[in-house]
């Protein structure tokens, strides 16, 4: 295994054996040796690299490291700055995973229930890739977990941008049992005052975090923003089904005009996302 001190250094690396994988944290990727799935003929190691470690402050922005842990994100100085993505990472798996595993590790791996991903999804963050030759690119993290965008050969994730609002913004996850567990649905709610808006992000329910753009914007249009901010109760449930019918839409009716059911764990699972989405707001609200 090759343990560059730099990102240039990992990626020059990378750059020279083509056959090699970066590795962070090991949590995602040595399951996947150890299960058989991955044999890689070589092993680039991110975790000297310093500058990737911590985050720094850009124009308003966060740029945070891609080897930040999940155990460092969510100490109080970090949850100070960005409160939904210090409370994912400390929903994220039991201690020894959050002590190892990285931010830049679980945007890669963009499993469906990357607790993080939400989060950046709803603050709408970019990556900072690094490529060959000091070669710098920024792209839309949605972009890259939708396949939009991919990480060409020799390129890492160096830092994740992210925009500081000042606001309160809240992560919820449900899992299906008590303990640290992977998600079935979660939800980040991201309060914009600047710019008037609630911004919402569903994982774990699909592929990829899902944007319910338009509950969004209706309930962001019934804020008093200059004013307290709360919402009637009723307001914070329709919220929650609007969300959830737009991240799991009933099915088509059939071809005779019949409607069709959801299967009853579909539907519970839209009940779940539509609790998480009313509790969040709820919360961001208070
Ligand atoms: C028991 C267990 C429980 C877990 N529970 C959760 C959970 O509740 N929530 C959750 O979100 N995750 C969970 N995970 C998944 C995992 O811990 C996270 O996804 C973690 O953030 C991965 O980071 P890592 O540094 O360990 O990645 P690694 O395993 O080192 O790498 C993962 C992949 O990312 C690539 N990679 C790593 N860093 C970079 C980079 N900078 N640029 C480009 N590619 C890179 C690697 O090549 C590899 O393909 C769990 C894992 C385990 C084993």
């Amino acid at each position: 295994m090759t343990l560059p001190g730099s990102l240039d250094e990992a990626v020059a690396a990378l750059t020279a054996m083509p056959a090699a994988v970066p590795v962070a944290g090991g949590t995602d990727l040595m399951a996947a040796v150890n299960s058989g799935l991955l044999r890689p003929a070589a092993l680039v190691g991110l975790g000297r690299i310093s500058e990737i470690r911590g985050w720094q402050y850009q124009d308003g922005h966060a740029l945070l490291g891609a080897g930040l842990t999940h155990a460092r994100m969510g100490r109080p100085d970090f949850a100070a700055l960005i409160p939904a993505l210090a409370a994912a990472a400390r929903a994220a798996g039991p201690p020894q995973i959050r002590n190892a595993g990285t931010l830049g590790g679980n945007i890669a791996t963009a499993a469906p229930t990357g607790d993080a991903l939400p989060v950046l999804a709803a603050l709408e963050a970019t990556l900072i890739i690094a490529g060959p030759d000091g070669a710098r690119r920024e792209l839309p993290v949605s972009h890259l977990l939708a396949g939009m965008e991919m990480l060409r050969a020799g390129e890492l994730i160096g830092y994740v941008r992210v925009p500081l609002l000042h606001a309160p913004q809240v992560f919820l996850k449900a899992t299906g049992r008590t303990g640290p567990g992977r998600a079935t649905a979660s939800v980040a709610v991201v309060l914009d005052p600047a710019r008037r808006g609630v911004r919402c992000a569903v994982g774990a329910v699909a592929p990829m975090p899902l944007r319910p753009l338009e509950a969004e914007q209706w309930v962001a249009s019934l804020i008093d923003w200059d004013g307290e901010r709360a919402l009637v109760p009723e307001a914070l449930t329709a919220f929650g089904e609007y969300v959830a019918a737009a991240c799991i839409p009933d099915p088509a009716p059939a071809e005779d005009g019949t409607p069709q059911q959801l299967p009853p764990a579909v539907l519970h699972l839209r009940r779940t996302v539509a609790v998480l989405a009313r509790r969040a707001l709820g919360r961001a609200l208070s």
